[in-house]
């Protein structure tokens, strides 16, 4: 992976590339930031870049790809480049899962989505959707044998641990004893995105490199050339995907699924308005099917409703990101936003999706928030949905 073919992240990149030339890479780094900013493709590039045998020769800034390094870390088959994901037990690994047992689907998973990849995609990929995955005791053993050997080709070994906040209780001793004394040239790049749930002495053990969200423009650019939409479109997904690439991908692969994801918002909402309980445990039932990846689209795209509605609310503007057709029932349904509401709207939807990423039942979860929206809607003082 080259920096250049990582979407913005402008500042990040050289500050990466900052410490490699003035020779201070700090043995330690957590990559911490939300979902789909890009953090294990930086992470790659870093570790690439470190190891290029001809940095900066061809282009400035970026690792040559064609040194023998480079090339393997294109295909990540450098024998100095490792991997610790959250693993369990599956359909062919039936006890001690470790990482490298995984290795290949990894690999998979990581090339087919251009270093973009999800927990939920993750755990689809391996078939343990269902199972609580961890960084198990098995792994962190494992990380200790692999690093008492000298390296096999590059002036660095590196490790890159993905989803560090997933570190099991009992494997953690293990992980923090060798951050504390780690093996001479070796990098360790961890990776997550709940601050809340790492530990506060892994937090305490490294360098932080807060990701920031993707810019709307980057991201704009990003969808235009890498999934051939055209500006329009590419304007109302960025307008949902928050600086979230991988929700941007998910958008767009789904179409048709803008409209689809309308009219089920303008039923689901009118089903909450009348409080029609059988009707909404049935809406549940069938949104469940989705999967959790497109539940959590579908919430992004609830919530990018409700702000527009609350912009047209207050400023009278037209809704400019929403289709003619859309236009006429957010006209009637935007009163139903305001200042008393808002705040609550947007927090049981953040709550939802929070649920949603940590296995909660998205039927439970969706029939709560029903409940909850038939409540808040009323809040406002304005006439009913017809
Ligand atoms: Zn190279």
């Amino acid at each position: 992976m080259h920096f250049k073919n990582i979407i913005g992240q402008q500042e990040i990149k050289e500050r990466l590339i900052q410490t490699v030339r003035e020779n201070r890479v700090s043995h330690a780094q957590l990559f911490f930031g939300g979902e789909g900013r890009g953090k294990l493709a930086l992470a790659i590039a870093y570790a690439q870049f470190i190891n290029c045998r001809d940095k900066e020769r061809f282009t400035k800034g970026d690792s040559c790809g064609l040194c023998p390094s480079c090339i393997k870390y294109n295909k990540l088959i450098h024998p100095d480049l490792h991997f610790i994901m959250p693993v369990a037990t599956n359909a062919s690994v039936k006890e001690k899962p470790t990482s490298r047992q995984f290795i290949k689907q990894w690999r998979e998973l990581l090339i087919e989505n251009e270093y973009f990849v999800t927990l939920n995609g993750w755990y689809e990929k391996i078939g343990i959707e269902k199972k609580q995955a961890g960084i198990n005791v098995y792994d962190c053993s494992e990380i200790i044998r692999t690093l008492s050997y000298t390296s096999y080709e590059s002036e660095y070994k590196i490790m890159i641990i993905w989803m560090v906040e997933k570190l099991n209780y009992q494997a953690a001793p293990k992980l923090l004893k060798i951050l504390e004394e780690p093996p001479n040239k070796t990098l360790f790049l961890l990776i997550a995105e709940q601050h809340e749930q790492i530990i506060s002495t892994i937090i305490s053990r490294t360098q932080l490199i807060k990701i920031p969200k993707i810019n709307d423009d980057e991201l704009i650019a990003a969808c235009m050339a890498k999934l051939s939409v055209g500006r329009e479109e590419a304007e109302m997904v960025a307008e949902i995907a928050n600086g979230n690439f991988t929700e941007a991908v998910n958008l767009i692969k789904q179409g048709e699924g803008r409209k689809k994801y309308f009219d089920k918002f303008v039923g689901w909402m009118r089903l909450c308005w009348n409080v029609k309980v059988p009707e909404i445990m049935v809406f549940c039932d069938e949104i469940v099917k989705d999967g959790r990846e497109s539940n959590k689209s579908f919430l992004q795209f609830g919530m990018s409703v409700l702000r527009n509605c609350l912009v047209m609310n207050y400023t009278g503007q037209k809704i400019v990101k929403f289709r003619e057709e859309e236009r006429d029932f957010l006209e009637r349904f935007a009163p139903f936003i305001n200042q008393a509401n808002a705040a609550y709207f947007s927090d049981e939807f953040n709550t939802a999706i929070y649920h949603i990423e940590r296995n909660v039942s998205p039927g439970m979860v969706f029939l709560d928030l029903s409940l909850t929206i038939a409540k808040l809607i009323k809040m406002a003082p304005a006439k009913a949905v017809s």
